[in-house]
């Protein structure tokens, strides 16, 4: 296994965009988050979140019905749409070409809603994040793989990551997997843990950021909101998952002094984000 190179402040500066200050928000890229179903739209509610608060103009969420009310309460600055369907995702159809999409955190993975995820493959052309449930589906049905963009991000925390690409004997053995599976696939592979490894092809790279405050319930929903922000913005889908792996730790870094592991929450990590971004320049 080659060594990993380190993603470290000073790496991300490489490809920090700047702010452009006479941008408009058409400008700052249209993100579409889908997720949630009946008990789970919480995960829609924080991957949207963390991914207007990541810089994008727009965002658009997908949910089913049930989540209508609770988006449009909890988040006044998103867009909400929904499906046909109350509880869960049965026909995903978006009136718009985002700049990018982030789709998985809390869909489940009913019939009806996997048909749903294969008819927007089908169709997608907007550079993809999938994670979660997104990626459970997938497990199942990996030629759907062949759909996706080149260099879509899924992001699989190590169960998720068991299941797409098999159970492994050792460490070395899990990156040799991944590494082939991202070859295979074209697609690039945060492999979420402590620390969090990004796999490019052949490439290994590895956070310097975070801490045990982020394992806690809806952490990866949260990042999930963030690299989809990341890419409406026009980061090329490898800087989008660097740079949005490093904020996501920096967030838990930054916070941990004040809120003690405990207290720490996906909700602490929104609360930090800018945080974080702040502490780039
Ligand atoms: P998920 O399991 O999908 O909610 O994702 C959990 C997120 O928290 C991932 O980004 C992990 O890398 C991160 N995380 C969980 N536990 C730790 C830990 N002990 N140290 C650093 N990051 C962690
Ligand atoms: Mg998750």
């Amino acid at each position: 296994m080659k060594d990993p190179f380190l993603i470290t402040k000073e790496e991300v500066l490489k490809f920090l965009q700047p702010v452009n200050p006479i941008t408009h928000k058409g400008l700052q890229g249209h993100a579409v988050i889908i997720a949630g179903s009946y008990g789970k739209v919480g995960a829609a509610v924080l991957a949207s979140k963390s991914c207007l608060k990541s810089g994008c103009g727009l965002v658009t969420v997908f949910v089913p019905k049930c989540g209508y009310q609770i988006l449009q309460i909890s988040i006044p600055e998103v867009m909400v749409i929904t499906d046909e369907n109350t509880n869960f995702l049965t026909s995903i159809h978006l009136p718009l070409v985002p700049q990018a999409i982030g789709i998985g955190p809390g869909i489940g993975v009913e019939l009806g809603t996997q048909k749903a995820l294969f008819e927007f493959l089908r169709v997608n052309k907007s550079p993809l994040v999938l994670d979660a449930d997104a990626l459970n589906i997938m497990a199942e049905n990996l030629t759907w793989l062949e759909l996706v963009p080149e260099n879509t991000i899924l992001t699989p925390h190590p169960k998720e990551l068991e299941r797409l690409i098999g159970k492994w004997n050792s460490e070395s053995e899990k990156f040799q997997k991944t590494i082939a599976f991202s070859e295979k696939y074209k697609v690039i592979m945060v492999m979420k843990g402590a620390p969090t490894y990004i796999i490019i092809k052949t490439e290994i790279y590895e956070n310097t950021t975070g801490n045990a405050a982020l394992a806690t319930a809806g952490s990866g929903d949260t990042l999930t909101g963030i690299i989809t922000g990341l890419l409406a913005q026009g980061y090329e889908p490898k800087y989008a998952a660097k740079l949005g792996v490093f904020l996501h730790g920096l967030t838990a870094d930054i916070a941990l002094p004040k809120t003690g592991y405990e207290s720490f929450t996906a909700s602490t990590i929104i609360k930090y984000l800018g945080k974080a971004f702040l502490s780039l320049v």
